[in-house]
């Protein structure tokens, strides 16, 4: 039996980044970039207004007010996309609308409400305004030659619009780990099927495709076999083609429970027992280089194992950083059998100033609500018989997008 530690250093030794791709803007989203982006140009790369009203010289407005309005000529108009073709000169202005490029000589806006029309289309100014008034400069956004994104930033929309902005329509990216689920056992069932008396519906198809593609992956194919040696190696052929493999159940110790001998044979094994609780007859190794998982067949235990060894190595697949650690409190005592780390799943009773987190009433490796009622496995070190209440723990959040586990949660 391995320890966590060791069983996750391992599979990220054998989880290496996939090879970047080159993909349009409209494909990215969600994926971690490969390379640094440099800023090719000025954003904005003109001076251009905020505010629908007058481009004007702002000495121009020096001591107007309501009593002591200035009228100036206006020259043109000068809506979006239109490029001003008339310079200002002292005591004119031009109609502007947000977003288009201020004139020449222009260095400041009058907005409409501070402005009234004069007689033959001229304009009325009842305020000062300061140089710079709503104006955009030139570069206030983005310099040219700015590092705007760095290589491994996760693209989430405001990267992607950033991209955009800039002038790209694609970007280097990691791809999507491709990750087949093999479900093994002949009770199953579709969970559409009748149920035959002793059987059993496969959720954890379901439950591990869900995490794969809540993961950033991709999962597919996902197929369901018996347990029989034949079934289990075609099922393993027919996914040489994913990134990783997961099988699920069949890594016991019964007789039924060939997928340990299938994936020795189709590959080679690194370790197949964990000292964790939840998840211990968890089986790691490769096939032709590529990562393959035996989870095991209880439906928390193969969810947990996700969790604490497969998301990690997907992260890393796909080019992002280990995530944070995250820690908590603990609202009541913990009694722990200390052989294994114990992943329980604990509920958020509460968040300031730090999360204090209550197990749920089921732990059972085969009660699917411990896990829906989970917000956070908290970790429950080997080694620990007795925690008590305040104690601090490392928790791992569920169901949360990597994004939203860093901030005040980090430690
Ligand atoms: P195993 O690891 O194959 O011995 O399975 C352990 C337990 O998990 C047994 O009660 C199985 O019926 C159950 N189990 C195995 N595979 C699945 C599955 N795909 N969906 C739901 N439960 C499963
Ligand atoms: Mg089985």
């Amino acid at each position: 039996m391995i320890t966590v530690d060791k069983a996750l250093k391992q599979v990220y030794s054998s989880a290496p980044e996939l090879d970047p791709e080159r993909l349009p803007l409209d494909e990215i989203l969600g994926l971690v970039l490969a390379e640094n982006i440099v800023a090719p140009e000025d954003l904005p790369p003109v001076a251009n207004s905020a505010m629908d009203g007058y481009a004007v010289i702002s000495a121009d407005t020096a001591g107007t007010s309501p009593d002591a309005p200035r009228t100036l000529t206006v020259l043109e108009d000068l809506p979006a996309g239109r490029w001003p073709e008339m310079t200002l000169r002292e005591g004119c202005a031009s109609r502007i609308m947000t977003g288009a490029p201020l004139p020449g000589g222009a260095d400041a806006v009058v907005r409409v409400e501070w402005t009234e029309p004069g007689r033959d289309g001229s304009v009325v100014i009842r305020r000062a305004v300061p140089a710079g008034q709503d104006v955009r400069p030139r570069g206030e956004d983005v310099r040219c030659g700015e590092m705007v994104l760095r290589s491994s930033v996760l693209l989430r929309p405001a990267e992607i619009g950033m991209l955009a902005a800039l002038g790209y329509s694609d970007a280097l990216v990691f791809p999507r780990p491709q990750v087949a689920v093999i479900t093994t056992g002949n009770e199953l069932v579709d969970p559409c099927e009748p149920v035959p008396p002793g059987c059993i519906r496969d959720s954890n198809r379901y439950s591990l495709a869900a995490q794969v593609n809540w993961s950033g992956a991709c999962a597919g194919p996902l197929l369901r076999v018996r347990d029989e040696e034949v079934a289990v190696k075609e099922a393993l052929r027919k996914s040489a083609r994913a990134d990783l493999i997961l099988t699920s159940g069949g890594v016991s110790v019964g007789d039924f429970d060939l997928v340990k001998d299938c994936l020795a044979q189709s590959g080679r094994i690194h370790f197949s027992k964990v000292a964790m609780r939840p998840g211990k007859p968890l089986v790691f190794g490769e096939i032709a280089g590529k990562p393959v998982f035996g989870l095991p067949g209880n439906p928390v235990s193969s969810m947990v194992a996700f969790e604490i060894f497969v998301r990690p190595a997907l992260d890393q697949m796909r080019g992002l950083p280990p995530r944070p650690r995250v820690y908590g409190e603990l609202a009541e005592p913990v009694r722990h059998k200390p052989d294994r780390r114990t992943y329980l799943r604990a509920q958020i009773v509460s968040s300031d100033p730090c999360p204090r987190v209550r197990p749920v009433a089921v732990q059972g490796a085969g009660q699917i609500s411990s896990l829906t009622q989970a917000d956070v496995l908290a970790i429950i070190p080997e080694g620990r018989e007795c925690l008590e209440t305040g104690e601090r723990v490392e928790i791992l959040p569920l169901w949360r997008r990597w994004e939203e586990q860093a901030g005040p949660w980090t430690a």
